[in-house]
């Protein structure tokens, strides 16, 4: 190969015909190949992600979690733990003990709003896994208007460009897994094509097995070619506000919901006191069927939130509303301020709408848009909002918007 011949003091073997190295070439190739070697090894570290051994433990898990979600301890607990025993499951080598680590799918049961969604979201950002959000009303049987349960994997597929290898390790929330319930306790009535034969083809997912996903989703594209992916190691969490669980737990506690001779707030906190022995069998109660039950082992429900919690959520998450427009402001080099009276004004409405913290959003962004048009017009440097302003600036818009109509 370097054109020298056995004459002059190298050895040279014939590799294959035509091909002749000489013991010079064949140590350059094996320090070539050693280098390379070590240096796919290297990258595979940084960015081995998925490597077990990186996961966070339960711990650390939570304390990510507290940066971006308020409050729900139990639920943030919970979900730490699932997984980080998801994910040493995921890297489980078979060592021949016939100890099979079970898969730890989550369901969380709680109000709207609550952010069921949000600690799915934020786990997904520790660990940096592919994640999709479906929501569990679209899908029906298969042959139904709507979509096939396989479309929840496609939404997974898309969010990682197609690597199904990631895919296959990374995390589906399903929302509204409550609108699935079945319908009635007699199935012979009408056909329950969003209800119990959605949980059947769930089963299928959670359960752990390989299905074959249209890559585009739906059924409009009959071509398409099928995508085979194995659902073991995807971890599925659940969500769901669960509507009227309250009574099915306590017809099982054997207590009664205080009737409507008794305050409001007797009642409200009643059925949030339930709320927290939520346990598998009530979602039966309810309408899930005892498969789907058993395959999601970790249940764990969610506080309402209240005035203090929609208070802390407007300044203390690392990407809090609040944060996010003294960011927009800093741009064009305006300090914004929201004082105390402005905070507990915007609480107060988000109350009064009953939207818990999702209120709060466009409750900011209501009160905001006028500033956010004039200002950077403007030479000002520093903006305060406060109560009075938040609470001029929603009359006005809703007064405007009464005028349209
Ligand atoms: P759901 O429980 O209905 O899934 P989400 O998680 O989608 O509710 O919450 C909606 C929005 O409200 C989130 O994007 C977030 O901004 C806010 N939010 C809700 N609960 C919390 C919480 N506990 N901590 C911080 N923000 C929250």
């Amino acid at each position: 190969m370097c054109g020298r011949h056995d004459s002059q003091g190298n050895p040279v073997v014939e590799i294959v015909p035509g091909l002749n190295l000489c013991s010079d070439c064949i140590d350059l190739i094996n320090a070539a190949r050693n280098t390379d070697a070590a240096s796919r090894k290297q990258n595979k570290k940084s960015s081995g992600k998925e490597d077990s051994l990186t996961v966070p433990k339960p711990k650390e898990i939570k304390e990510f979690l507290d940066q971006y979600v308020i409050g729900q301890d139990e639920a943030k607990k919970y979900l730490s733990v699932a997984v980080y025993n998801h994910y040493k499951r995921v890297g489980q080598k078979d060592d021949g003990d016939d100890v099979d680590i079970e898969k730890s799918n989550v369901v969380l049961v709680g109000p709207t709003g609550t952010g069921k969604t949000l600690l799915a979201k934020s786990i997904a950002r520790l660990l940096d896994v592919p994640f999709a959000i479906v929501d569990a009303t679209v899908l029906t049987e298969a042959g139904y208007v709507g979509e096939d349960v396989e479309s929840l994997l496609t939404r997974l597929l898309q969010a990682c460009d197609y690597d199904v290898e990631k895919a296959e390790k990374g995390i589906v929330f399903i929302d509204e897994i409550d609108k699935i319930a079945r319908k009635s306790d007699n199935p012979s009535i009408t056909r329950d094509v969003s209800g119990e034969g959605v949980q059947q083809g769930l089963l299928k997912l959670l359960e752990g097995s390989v299905v074959l996903v249209p890559p585009q989703g739906g059924r409009k594209h009959p071509e398409q070619k099928m995508i085979a992916v194995d659902t073991k190691n995807i971890l599925f969490i659940c969500g769901g506000a669960f509507d009227g669980i309250e009574r099915k737990i306590a017809a099982r506690l054997n207590t009664h919901i205080v009737g409507y001779g008794h305050d409001e707030k007797q009642r409200k906190q009643q059925r949030e006191n339930l709320m927290k022995y939520v346990m598998p069998s009530d979602l039966k109660s309810f309408g899930l069927i005892p498969e789907i039950i058993g395959r999601l082992p970790v249940l764990t429900s969610l506080d309402p939130l209240d005035r203090d919690a929609l208070r802390r959520i407007l300044v203390e998450p690392k990407n809090a509303i609040t944060r996010q427009y003294k960011k927009l402001f800093a741009v064009d080099g305006v300090e914004l301020v929201f004082d105390d009276s402005a905070l507990d004004a915007i609480v107060d409405k988000a109350i009064e709408y009953k939207l818990g913290a999702r209120g709060l959003r466009s409750i900011v962004e209501t009160v905001m848009v006028d500033a956010m048009f004039n200002i950077p017009s403007t030479d000002e440097k520093k903006f305060v909002v406060t109560g009075d302003y938040v609470i001029e600036r929603l009359e006005k818009a809703h007064f405007a918007k009464a005028e349209m109509n």
